[in-house]
């Protein structure tokens, strides 16, 4: 009973751990991905300002100005989405990801912890007794 509650409170600990780094690389990944759609919408915006400088009469033609407004506002449109989907989809690979470890750390973590909880280490080298039956440390022969 004991042991149950100790191991719920360790796999909560990872849990926490596990969700940080976990953030921390979404945020991280996630300012990549605003990087690259704030360069895109920079670059549009950028094109269609030294065009219009380059040559000011563009502007004085509807179909030029409107062109080079509507490049503008294609390169807006695809940062933002880039953006925003590269964002979700770092979220969600992530969240994915730490879902899948949890469930795997569940299946195959709790049984080594439930029992190195309960295995003996030597009094005199500190080292990990072979089986919990063992009477004597495998590294000093030392009686535990
Ligand atoms: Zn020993």
């Amino acid at each position: 009973m004991r042991e149950d509650v100790m191991n719920q409170e360790d796999t909560h600990t990872v849990s926490w751990s596990k969700a940080f780094s976990a953030a921390l690389r979404i945020v991280v990944i996630s300012l990549v991905w605003y990087v690259v759609g704030i360069a895109i919408i920079a670059f549009g915006a950028a094109g269609a300002v030294s065009s219009a400088i380059s040559n000011p009469s563009l502007l004085l033609n509807p179909l030029s100005f409107l062109s080079s407004i509507g490049v503008a506002i294609a390169a807006l449109v695809i940062g933002v989405t880039i953006t925003s989907l590269g964002t979700l989809a770092t979220l969600l690979k992530y969240s994915a990801e730490l879902t899948a470890d949890e469930v795997k750390a569940k299946q195959t973590g709790e049984p080594t912890t439930r029992l190195a909880s309960t295995t003996k280490t030597c009094p005199r080298c500190g080292t990990p007794a072979v089986s919990r039956e063992a009477a004597y440390c495998g590294h000093c022969g030392s009686k535990f």
